[in-house]
């Protein structure tokens, strides 16, 4: 099992001075990782997501320090095509350009198909899929121009197999790796790629806060929780890290992985090779 309780990001490299990147849900998790590991490779970044202000402002401004970069919030509302559109156009009137999107944003829900709310189903394919069709339309036509752009999907293992209880989820992830292979195709000429990125299970603080509370209602250790409930399907028995996704969006975010679009690529320790 592993969990770190820190990884150190290095600064050291700048592969990505001068570019923008926009990471939709990054204001926790993932996707804030991944704004991390951008921002240390010399991006400029504009964060999005919900929370407290005073949490958001205090993590633009360590990101803006730690880092040397420019750092932006916006509000935008990922299930309201008008707020992604003021977000978009306000980034790149802002500026001037936006080289990498990052489409992360999502949530869950977890309930038998015949009793699924519908609302919620709503509600996770306007996040988890409708959200990364608007970005994505709205910044092809300043990344063509530019003749470079990235587009990184976060999918999950749940984009390339089903699991019951999660059929939104399930369908939404399904439905990006989609979106991600006909936006490759409809770019693969003008040095823009797209690919989704397929984790498993990955340590977040949301999933830490679950450990000890299964613990308790299991009446098993810490490490059985882990092993045997969270990593059940995960063969590695090991989360992935945000660091490790960090560290691959600035791959994809390169010339070195010029070639690689429309991949869905797993970071899930075996979980899809079964
Ligand atoms: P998280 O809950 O820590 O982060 C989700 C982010 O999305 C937050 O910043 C939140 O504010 C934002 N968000 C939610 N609703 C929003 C809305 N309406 N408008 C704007 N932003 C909104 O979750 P996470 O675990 O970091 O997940 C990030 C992505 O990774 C999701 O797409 C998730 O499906 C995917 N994923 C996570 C795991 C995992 O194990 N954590 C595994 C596979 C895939």
């Amino acid at each position: 099992m592993n969990i770190p309780i820190k990884t150190q990001t290095s600064a050291s490299s700048r592969v990505l001075a001068g570019k923008v990147a926009l990471v939709t849900g990054s204001t926790s998790g993932i996707g804030l990782g991944i704004a991390r590991a951008l921002a240390a490779s010399g991006a400029d970044i504009v964060l999005n997501g919900l929370g407290v202000a005073g949490e958001i402002g205090r993590t633009r401004e360590q990101i803006a320090t730690e880092f040397g970069v420019k750092a932006s919030y916006s509000p935008a509302d990922m299930t309201r095509s008008t707020s992604i559109a003021e977000m978009i156009a306000a980034t790149l009137a802002q500026s001037g350009r936006l080289d990498i999107l990052v489409n992360n944003a999502g949530i869950q829900h977890v309930a038998p198909l015949d009793q699924f709310p519908v609302e919620k189903w709503d509600q996770i394919l306007a996040i988890n899929l409708s959200s990364a069709f608007h970005t994505t339309r709205l910044v092809l036509p300043a990344m063509r121009l530019n003749g470079f752009g990235r587009i990184i999907n976060i999918a999950s293992a749940h984009g390339l197999i089903g699991s019951p209880f999660k059929a939104a989820y399930v369908a939404a992830k399904h439905g990006i790796i989609g979106l991600t292979k006909v936006t490759a195709l409809e770019t693969a000429e003008e040095g823009i790629t797209c690919n989704a990125v397929c984790p498993g299970y990955v340590y977040t603080p949301l999933v830490e806060a679950q450990i000890d509370g299964q613990a308790k209602a299991h009446g098993i250790s810490r490490d059985q929780v882990v092993r045997d409930v969270l990593l059940a399907q995960q063969p590695n028995k090991r989360f992935a890290t945000v660091e490790e996704l960090g560290a691959l969006a600035v791959f994809l975010s390169t010339d070195a992985a010029a070639s690689i679009t429309g991949a869905a690529l797993p970071v899930d320790g075996g979980w899809t090779a079964h």
